[in-house]
């Protein structure tokens, strides 16, 4: 039997994971400029966040409770913040996929590497 199916690694829960869906559901919905909100894009977008903050795993037989003092941690939600919105901009200017918003001024159609990733 090998090792890995002699525990139960299930119940390894990274709670980093739950909060940063939360708070880019909130990001998501007040964002200013137009973002393509696919599957892809929006998984993208939490795959890199996840990958910025720091991890908080926890062994769930033991309850939540660390999950909900950590929510009041500022610092931590600080981060958490800045990850998401930093991994919004990175997929909106580098999207895996052509992606096309019915503005007529910008039409991109045969442009497969689009020259829109603008530095700030
Ligand atoms: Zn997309």
């Amino acid at each position: 039997m090998a090792f890995i199916d002699q525990y139960d690694f299930d119940a390894l829960k990274n709670d980093a994971e739950k909060m940063v869906l939360q708070e880019l559901g909130r990001q998501l919905e007040v964002y200013p400029d137009k973002i393509c909100l696919c599957n892809e894009c929006v998984l993208d977008i939490a795959a890199i966040a996840l990958n910025a903050v720091k991890p908080l795993y926890h062994v769930s037989l033991l309850g939540g409770l660390y999950a909900a003092a950590i929510e009041d941690h500022s610092a931590y939600g600080e981060s958490i913040k800045e990850a998401i919105s930093t991994a919004i901009e990175k997929v909106r200017n580098n999207p895996s996929h052509d992606v096309k918003f019915d503005e007529p001024d910008e039409s991109s159609d045969s442009a497969d590497d689009t020259a829109e990733v603008q530095g700030h």
